[in-house]
């Protein structure tokens, strides 16, 4: 069984994609860091994003930077939404994910392809979403939590405005766009709490997975 679940940044996507993985019992990836390892090593390289070149000749990152903290940063997240636009980018990490699709015992992959070209066969596809507000304020909140910032150093709305360059970039770029497989349910998020949003996207996963 695959379960692709797709979305804009900050959207919730990749809490609930783990939680679905966790209760089915299946691995689940982030493909996300991928990118965001892509553009961390371009920066570590001395190399820019927006260079093709450079962005490909960071994608043999080694393992261990998956797992480093400094990919969960908004700075990193800026850098890897740059270096993903590049096709040559794009078709370097397609096997890595596309392998970890297919896995014996099923997969759910979080991203923003995954319904679209990574795995348009999956089983179920989820296209999760919440206003450019709410995904803003649930950003902030999460960074004054974690102590990355305090309220008077970032005003949200300067994360309002990362987010909407984030989408722009993501939604307009022509090698897979950002956009919901025509076969994916459409779930927003932006009037649910996390536990209401989990509940949501559970039952239109057993929905799917009942009438399959
Ligand atoms: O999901 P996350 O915010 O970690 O992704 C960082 C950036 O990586 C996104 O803004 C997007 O540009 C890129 N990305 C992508 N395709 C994916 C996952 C992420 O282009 N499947």
């Amino acid at each position: 069984m695959i379960i692709a679940v797709d979305g804009p940044t900050a959207s919730g996507k990749g809490t609930i994609a783990k939680r679905i993985a966790a209760h089915f019992g299946v691995a689940y990836l982030d493909t996300g860091l991928l990118y965001r390892a892509v553009g961390r090593q371009t920066a570590m390289n001395g190399g820019d994003p927006d260079n093709a070149a450079d962005a490909l000749a960071a994608c043999d990152f080694p393992d261990e930077l998956m797992d480093d903290d400094i990919l969960r940063s908004e700075e990193t997240g800026g850098l890897a939404s740059r270096a993903s636009v590049h096709p040559g980018v794009r078709k370097a990490l397609f096997e890595r994910q596309r392998a970890f699709a297919e896995q014996d015992g099923g997969a759910v992959l979080d991203g923003r392809d995954i319904g679209t070209v990574i795995a348009p066969d999956a089983d179920v596809k989820l296209f999760i979403t919440a206003s450019v507000q709410e995904r803003a304020k649930r950003r902030w909140l999460e960074m004054i939590a974690k102590n990355i910032a305090d309220e008077d150093e970032i005003p949200l709305s300067e994360i309002e405005r990362d987010v909407v360059n984030r989408d722009a970039r993501d939604i307009s770029r022509k090698d897979a766009p950002l956009k919901a497989a025509p076969d994916a349910m459409i779930i927003d998020t932006t009037s649910l709490d996390q536990e209401q949003a989990f509940e949501a996207v559970l039952e239109a996963v057993q929905e799917r997975i009942a009438a399959s």
